[in-house]
């Protein structure tokens, strides 16, 4: 969607591809986030007491929604992002995977249980189990609509949290549609809100005083982000920007890896925070990467109902020209496409070789369908020059020999890596997703998405009288001198 204000209280929701007005939403200013947080802390309570089966109904009853309405919800995200519509159908599938799993595993991974005292503690027994922090914010952006925030979403509601969640300017609908959804599922409280508008409805929910604030947005703004948090010391978990490197092995399949490397650059118009942006290729298999790389991606069809859609925010169309331009005048070759790729709202695919590795093209998040791809003498290289930005989310790696491939994968500096594939470890709800360096910190997704929004609860119980008593004014030196005794004994030797 392209966002407009008309007037201080309206936010415009157009289809990026035709300008065509989709529909208008509230700009909720603080007060009126104030108050959804209010209302939210008061159905927080009522969510939590469900318990975990009780809750796991109702998740899966909302899920039982979303599968049957996804043509709805996918032609949501078509209309106000411009995503092809099986993009958004696929999209839509591994985010109600992912509800589906948090609801299921909540209680194991997050319930009681009881852990070793060890012999120090031989009297106690001892409990850990993950408690909800209450209400938790989530900011989304438009690019994934419903695959990021439910990331945060459904597990923070899986782990008994009530959660707001601010859906970006040019997906409000979305946001909007899964709220209404979830309450035809869940009528009792507002357990699952929505505000919307623009930056400021986001600092807003930053300052509201929430138990935990999920954001999932460009690395400028989650350093705002952090630093509004920091006041009311909320803690963040930051889902922030990328510069993906598949890295392609002299040994690997080079159709496999063309296809999918083409794939992870130009899918979603390479609106994808871990769309591949570069790619570093061993010497020997170069020139034949470049020509498979250059066929696919010649024969990607665009429009709006193609395989590749138009750029959804107009403010991102001049900095993937700039890119484009900065990496030819500097040195690099274009082998598809070009400066006059840029034809906004669409941008055309490009492909460039010869980049230099201090280019905004190799450093900077281009958000385009745009490829650099870098020949490497040696996987050494390769890994030295993936590893070389300030990102760092995901990656990929193509090889026949699970050996290699495995070393690289260890060796990328990345949250997350796939083998043979891109971005396939999203679709994993069992793994944790999120990256390091200016690509944020904590994780959606898996046991650590649900243990996120939860803060651990230790509990330990004395079972009898110690032998013992260390943490009372009647030990005695004697009770001192066994202690040190079992200590020697225990960890003194070797
Ligand atoms: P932005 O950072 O522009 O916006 C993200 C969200 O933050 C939006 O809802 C936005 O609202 C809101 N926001 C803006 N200003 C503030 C503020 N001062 N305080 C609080 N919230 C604010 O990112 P985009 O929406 O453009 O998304 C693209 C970025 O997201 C890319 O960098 C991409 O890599 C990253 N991303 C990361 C993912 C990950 O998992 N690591 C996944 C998907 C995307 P509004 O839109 O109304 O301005």
């Amino acid at each position: 969607m392209t966002a407009t204000v008309t007037d201080q209280d309206v936010l415009e929701s157009r289809s990026p591809a035709t300008g065509e007005l989709l529909a208008t939403y509230p700009v909720d200013d603080a007060t009126a986030v104030q108050a959804a947080v209010e209302r939210a802390r008061e159905a927080a309570g009522w969510w939590r007491d469900l318990g975990f089966d009780g809750r796991k109904s109702r998740l899966q009853a909302w899920k039982h929604t979303l599968v049957r309405r996804i043509d709805e919800l996918a032609g949501l995200m078509h209309d106000e992002t411009g995503k092809p519509l099986d993009d958004a159908r696929l999209e839509a599938v591994v985010a109600i995977d992912h509800l589906g799993w948090a609801a299921k595993h909540a209680a194991k991974v997050l319930g009681p249980r009881r852990v070793p005292s060890g012999l120090i503690g031989i009297n106690l027994a001892a409990s850990v189990e993950y408690q909800p922090v209450g209400v938790v914010g989530v900011i989304g952006p438009w690019n994934y609509p419903i695959l990021t925030p439910m990331g945060s979403i459904a597990y923070a509601l899986a782990a008994g949290n009530s959660v707001v969640f601010k859906p970006s300017e040019h997906s409000p609908g979305v946001g909007v549609w899964l709220a209404d959804t979830f309450a035809e599922a869940v009528p009792e409280l507002p357990v699952f809100q929505v505000v919307t508008g623009f930056g400021a409805t986001g600092a807003a929910l930053c300052q509201a005083g929430v138990g935990k604030l999920g954001f999932t947005g460009s690395t400028a703004t989650a350093k705002k982000v952090m630093a509004a948090c920091a006041e009311t010391l909320t803690p963040v978990l930051i889902e922030a920007g990328g510069k993906d490197a598949a890295i392609v092995a002299a040994d690997a399949d080079l159709d496999v890896a063309a296809d999918a490397i083409t794939f992870g650059a130009m899918g979603n118009a390479g609106q994808t925070c871990v769309g591949i942006e570069r790619a570093y290729v061993e010497s020997a298999v170069f020139d034949s990467f470049v020509e498979k790389v250059k066929v696919i991606a010649e024969g990607i069809q665009i429009g709006t109902d193609e395989q590749l859609g138009p750029i959804t925010m107009p403010s991102q169309v001049p900095i993937i020209q700039r890119h484009i331009e900065d990496a030819l005048a500097n040195g690099g070759r274009a082998v598809v496409g070009g400066p006059e790729s840029v034809r906004a709202p669409y941008v055309h695919p490009v492909v460039l070789v010869d980049v230099p590795e201090d280019s905004e093209a190799v450093r900077e998040e281009t958000f385009g369908p745009t490829l650099t791809i870098t020949r490497v003498d040696s996987l050494d290289e390769a890994v030295r020059l993936a590893n070389g930005g300030k990102y760092g989310l995901g990656s990929a790696i193509f090889s026949r020999s699970r050996k290699t491939a495995m070393d690289v994968a260890r060796r990328l500096r990345t949250g997350m890596t796939s083998i043979n594939g891109v971005q396939s470890f999203a679709m994993v709800p069992s793994l944790p997703f999120g990256g390091t360096g200016d690509s944020g910190f904590g994780r959606i997704h898996g046991p650590d998405g649900l243990k996120e929004f939860t803060r651990p609860k230790a509990v330990t119980r004395h079972r009898f009288k110690a032998p013992t008593r260390p943490l009372t004014f009647t030990r005695t030196t004697k009770d001192v001198v066994n202690t040190l005794k079992l200590l020697r004994i225990l960890h003194g030797k070797g």
